[in-house]
């Protein structure tokens, strides 16, 4: 389909929020996020404003033969919509409802985390939130959904009670356990596989205050303080959800000066209980080598971005990740001389500790690598001196090193990138889940994402 100004008045006529075509006003704004290596160029851009909209533009669409991408922030895009293409922007459906009775939290597909916080800590319960405030709470959840007290109460995916969704017919579907068990467990897990998420409630914890925040040391003590991390782990309890990075520092105006241009090694640490066990759960990780900053203490819920310090401002970037079933010193020390720093590509590590919590599939939904005891992250940032290809040979090169103790990929964390969705899940969990995606969307509409394909024989 050629988008044309006749198309545009007829989307119009159907949808309450802005639609766009290139060209037009507005276009460039709505169709750019967070990622900057990739840029969505479709025929036409609807921004919804609630879920009719969203399934007005779906039967648009379709009925044109156009396939659907779905953008929050951008945070995660991966696939970008080019030529016979529609891009569904669900920023401006950025509500957030708290029901403090029930512990429930109804949040609007657009809505990023810093607004669902700030909902949440007033009543004394936390979502299951990750890193970011800038990431959209949503696609978050549907990739499976990794935070600061993952230990203790497992993947954000795990506390969904339902889903509102607008499958590839256009229909607006309430998703449950009772009304759908089948479709419900893939959502949890399958990404944007099945269709336009508009809304999901979440179970929320209470949770109002936690001991945490980081640990900074040079990056000449990654050695010793990745090994201490990584025999620590196996110490802790489930209440004590934490990563260790290395991150390499610009040298640029901004960042303050004791940190510019530094390569160093953050411990993040998001514990639990009191100041007085968190500090001695801590102990002897502070003791391995001089701080450069100590950041620990008390805070609320809602400043647990605060513990990561992840990146703010739009930018270019690549990453994959590895699941491992455990680590050895070995493929510390391997992390350390290809990651670390006078690496050859600049690259930002990231070991987040699993297990805990994490290892309940039961009523958990689709997310995969249950069993690992280690996600180990890389990503690099792109400029003008690392492009793409020489970033993804670096992080590849990183990741063969951790060996058999590889179990896959968590898909939520790969950036820039489509994946091969079978890493993603379990093999069993994969074809369930490609039988489904023929059910439900068995022409692939939804194909803008890391995509399950839709079995042949379903
Ligand atoms: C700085 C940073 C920090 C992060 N921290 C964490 C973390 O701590 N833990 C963690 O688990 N993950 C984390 N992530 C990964 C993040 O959860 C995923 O990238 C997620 O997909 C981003 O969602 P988004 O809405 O912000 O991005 P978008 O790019 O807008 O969405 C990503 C994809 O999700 C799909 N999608 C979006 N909205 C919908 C919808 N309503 N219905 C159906 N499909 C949809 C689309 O395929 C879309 O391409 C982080 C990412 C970044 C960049």
């Amino acid at each position: 389909m050629t988008a044309s100004a006749t198309h545009l008045d007829h989307l119009a006529r159907h949808v309450r929020g802005p639609v766009h075509l290139p060209g037009t006003e507005g276009y460039a704004d709505a169709r750019s996020g967070f990622q900057r290596a990739l840029t969505h160029r479709p025929a036409v851009v609807a921004e919804a404003l609630d879920a009719a909209d969203v399934g007005a533009a779906v039967r648009f669409a379709t009925v044109r033969g156009l396939a659907v991408a779905v953008q929050a922030t951008g945070h995660g895009l991966v696939a970008p919509a080019t030529g016979d293409a529609m891009l569904i922007s669900t920023r401006r459906m950025d509500s957030v409802r708290v029901d403090p009775v029930a512990r429930t939290a109804w949040l609007g597909a657009g809505v990023r985390w810093r607004r669902v916080l700030d909902a949440t800590a007033a009543h004394g319960l936390a979502p299951l939130s990750g890193s970011s405030p800038g990431v959209g709470a949503v696609s978050y959840t549907l990739g499976g959904g990794l935070g600061p007290l993952a230990r203790r109460y497992g993947y954000a995916a795990d506390h969904v009670r339902r889903v509102e969704l607008v499958t590839a017919d256009g229909e607006v579907r309430e998703v449950s356990a009772e009304q759908d068990p089948d479709l419900f467990w893939a959502l949890r897990g399958g990404g944007g596989n099945f269709g336009v998420v508009t809304g999901l409630e979440l179970g929320l914890v209470p949770v109002a205050r936690l001991y945490g925040g980081g640990l900074l040391f040079d990056g000449a003590h990654a050695a010793e303080v990745l090994e201490a991390y990584r025999s620590w782990t196996a110490t802790v309890p489930a209440e004590l959800t934490s990563s260790v990075g290395m991150v390499p520092v610009p040298d640029a105006p901004g960042v303050p000066e004791p940190l510019r241009g530094r390569h160093l090694v953050h411990v993040r640490i998001a514990h639990l209980g009191g100041e007085a066990e968190g500090e001695e759960l801590v102990a002897s990780l502070r003791a391995v080598a001089p701080r450069l900053r100590d950041e620990l203490g008390e805070l609320p819920y809602s400043a647990t971005p605060t513990i990561y310090n992840a990146a703010s401002d739009p930018h270019a970037y690549v990453g994959d990740n590895a699941f491992v079933r455990g680590l050895d010193a070995a493929a510390v020390r391997s992390l350390v001389a290809l990651a670390g720093p006078g690496a050859p590509v600049p690259c930002v590590v990231d070991l987040r500790h699993l297990g805990g919590a994490l290892r309940r599939g039961g009523t958990g939904g689709a997310v995969g690598h249950r069993d690992a005891e280690f996600l180990v992250r890389v990503l690099s940032g792109l400029d003008e001196e690392v492009d793409a290809a020489t970033a993804r040979g670096a992080h590849a090169r990183v990741l063969a090193a951790l060996g058999p103790a590889t179990l896959g990929r968590s898909l939520n964390f790969v950036y820039g990138t489509v994946a091969d969705a079978r890493t993603g899940y379990d093999p069993g969990d994969h074809d369930r889940l490609a039988r489904l995606k023929a059910v439900h969307d068995r022409a692939n509409v939804f194909r803008f994402n890391q995509n399950i394909a839709p079995a042949t024989s379903a």
